[in-house]
């Protein structure tokens, strides 16, 4: 069925075939629960977009949020890839132990003076906000730390600068987007409040050190693209391309998503048979 499908892919999204290129694609899933409907569109997109051009598939667990980290979610959405014909090429990377990687592309964007302290909290930011730079359910920051700490104030995040920067760039699936940054999101965290090395960072300089050419992720992500573009540019990195395929959702309009307790694969082979044609059908309708 998979062998099929491939075909299918490859005359709906077109692979591209940049000379001495070789195609790197990954599937990153966040180990908040198992595998379910949702997830498996990412996976089998992913992975659809990297066999129609004969390139990697790589598999990553995106762990760095140890508080939403479910115990056992990793290995249970690895089975689940693996019982569903989805085998990652190379060995499966965690980002938990990445975070070198991460210090080091911070202490270079730090050196750069592209970062800086940031003591606002969630809810003076909320305060402090217009609802005229309130965009969707994201507060844009207003730069309120940029230059310099109010006297008695405790850095609690980082934050990068953006400038005046603009980002352009051709989605396969959504056409031409573009962004700019101070009004699509202020300045952003690179390490959180928490301690936690914020996701922006950690998938850019992930996809850079996997060598990813190519990102098929949910069209959730459409919107942190630009910032994700904007800080490769900044560490130097090439720029991917990108596909954001529709999300898959509930009765109620939202996402489908472990958070909200969407129903693990039946990994039965009727249940993964069931479950591979529902995610092809919403894929490929
Ligand atoms: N780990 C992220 C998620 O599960 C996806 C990361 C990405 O594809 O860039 O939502």
């Amino acid at each position: 069925m998979l062998d099929d499908l491939i075909g299918e892919w490859a005359r709906r999204y077109p692979p591209d075939t940049t000379p001495g290129r070789r195609y790197r694609g990954r599937f990153a899933p966040s180990p908040t629960g198992p595998l379910h409907a949702g997830s498996l569109v990412a996976a089998l997109a992913s992975w659809l977009d990297a066999r129609a051009h004969g390139g990697d598939w790589l598999v990553r667990i995106d762990d760095l949020d140890s508080p939403r980290t479910v115990p056992g979610a990793a290995d249970a959405i690895l089975a689940a890839l693996g019982a569903c014909g989805l085998e990652a090429d190379g060995e499966v990377v965690f980002q938990s132990r990445r975070h070198d990687a991460y210090r080091a592309a911070f202490a270079r964007l730090r050196q750069a003076g592209l970062i800086y302290p940031c003591a606002c909290t969630r809810r003076e930011i909320a305060d402090s906000v217009a609802n005229a730079t309130l965009r969707g359910r994201e507060t844009i920051y207003p730069g309120t730390c940029r230059d310099g700490l109010r006297p008695g104030r405790m850095p609690r995040a980082w934050r990068v600068t953006v400038g005046n920067a603009q980002v352009a760039f051709r989605d396969r699936a959504c056409g031409p987007v573009q962004s700019h940054l101070a009004r699509a999101s202020g300045d952003f965290v690179l390490l959180r409040a928490d301690g936690q090395w914020a996701y922006q960072l950690a998938v850019v300089v992930d996809d850079a050190d996997a060598g990813v050419t190519h990102v098929v992720r949910g069209a959730d992500l459409l919107d942190s693209t630009a910032r994700q573009i904007f800080l490769g540019r900044q560490l130097g990195y090439p720029c991917a391309d990108y596909l954001h395929v529709p999300v898959v959702a509930d009765a109620h309009g939202e996402k489908l998503s472990k958070q909200t307790g969407a129903a693990a694969i039946d990994l039965s082979p009727h249940g993964i048979a069931r479950a591979l044609d529902a995610a092809a059908r919403h894929l490929l309708a």
